[in-house]
């Protein structure tokens, strides 16, 4: 059983707020009735009409998605540059958006679906899902700074869990380091922010890992669906 608004929203009709109007002000019968009570539950079961018209019952979509730099994570982008969900336009025609966020300049691993109650599992912090990114530093890491890593930094107010860290190679030449980060909290900009805490910067991320899932296999720009086991492990 869901909230009627849920159902409606999941149905790609409209979002979960319009929906909620869309009740009160009378325009939705289920099973031939008007229902106006917001907490009202059913199933998709259910004949649900909205102004008369039934709604689709649309299968629940996830996939992954290798997300290229320079590209939002978002479903709609005010200054007009590629969304995530552009990718998707023309070959998917449900509502699907991402879990979480990857920024601009990072590139990786973001899932993308329609199906709300796994994307608000796999982002509460309490399911501590761990996501794992590689790093270019600028400047040779030190032990002491992911010694710090390891044990929590302040950002935004707040002392990160304790990460996982490693150096993967440093180049003194270029001085530069690689460095895996395994973290499962999404606090904004997270792992650029504890870098910086420990006196370094970031000038390239990407996400390799988000749970048991990782990209092997795709190219920067690619995507597959998730199977059924895979959404199943993740749930
Ligand atoms: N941490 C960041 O700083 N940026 C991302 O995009 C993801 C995690």
């Amino acid at each position: 059983m869901e909230r009627l608004q849920k159902l409606i929203a999941e149905a790609g009709v409209t979002s979960r707020r319009k929906a909620e109007e869309l009740i009160v002000n009378g325009r939705v019968q289920v099973n031939g009735q008007v229902v106006k009570q917001l907490g009202s539950k059913f199933t998709t079961q259910d004949l649900i009409e909205v102004d008369g018209i039934a709604i689709e019952r649309s299968p629940k979509v996830y996939l992954m998605f290798y997300k290229p730099r320079g590209v939002i994570s978002s479903v709609h982008d005010e200054k007009g540059r590629k969304v995530v969900t552009d990718y998707f336009k023309d070959i998917i025609d449900t509502r699907i958006y991402p879990v979480g966020r990857l920024d601009y300049d990072t590139s990786g691993l973001l899932l993308l679906t329609n199906d709300g109650d796994l994307t608000n599992h796999l982002l509460h912090p309490h399911n501590q899902v761990n996501k794992v990114y590689i790093a270019k530093i600028s400047g040779v890491v030190t032990s002491r700074a992911l010694e710090q890593l390891r044990h929590g930094v302040k950002v935004n107010g707040r002392k990160t869990a304790p990460a996982k860290s490693e150096i993967m190679s440093v180049d003194r030449k270029k001085q530069t380091s690689l460095v895996k980060l395994v973290i499962h909290e999404g606090m904004n900009h997270q792992v650029k922010e504890m870098f910086k805490q420990v006196g370094f910067n970031v000038v390239k991320l990407r996400r390799e890992q988000v749970g048991f899932l990782t990209l092997n296999g795709l190219v920067s720009g690619d995507w597959r669906f998730l199977t059924n086991d895979e959404v199943k492990a993740l749930k």
